[in-house]
């Protein structure tokens, strides 16, 4: 890892996609954490991560979030399937097409 690299927090960012919603539709919001756990284990500055496979320099990084986004394109996907379902099947596959998508970005080289 360099000090300049870009990492990917283990959350892959969905706390600040909750804070932006919740920004966007109360007009308020706690403070975004200066720092936060990266997927190679380390506590990095907020600014120094990112969700965009085109901008994550961290291989470890890279390895964690191709691995999440598969592991949430299975849950997402068996989770359209179950009887009750409060998503339909087609927007599980959508959802879940979408994570192996991401998933195959990380995998390959930045930028890519
Ligand atoms: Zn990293």
């Amino acid at each position: 890892m360099r000090v300049d690299d870009i990492h990917i927090d283990t959350k892959l960012r969905a706390d600040l996609a909750v804070r932006e919603m919740l920004a966007a539709t109360f007009r308020l919001a706690a403070d975004a954490p200066a720092t936060v756990t990266s997927g190679c284990g380390q506590q990095v500055p907020l600014a120094m991560t990112s969700g965009n496979p085109g901008v994550v320099t961290c291989p470890s990084c890279r390895a964690f979030a191709q691995r999440e986004h598969l592991r949430l394109a299975d849950q997402v996907a068996e989770f359209g399937l179950m009887p009750g379902s409060a998503i339909s099947a087609e927007t599980a596959m959508t959802a879940a097409a979408k994570h192996r998508e991401l998933a195959a970005k990380f995998a390959g080289p930045v930028g890519g």
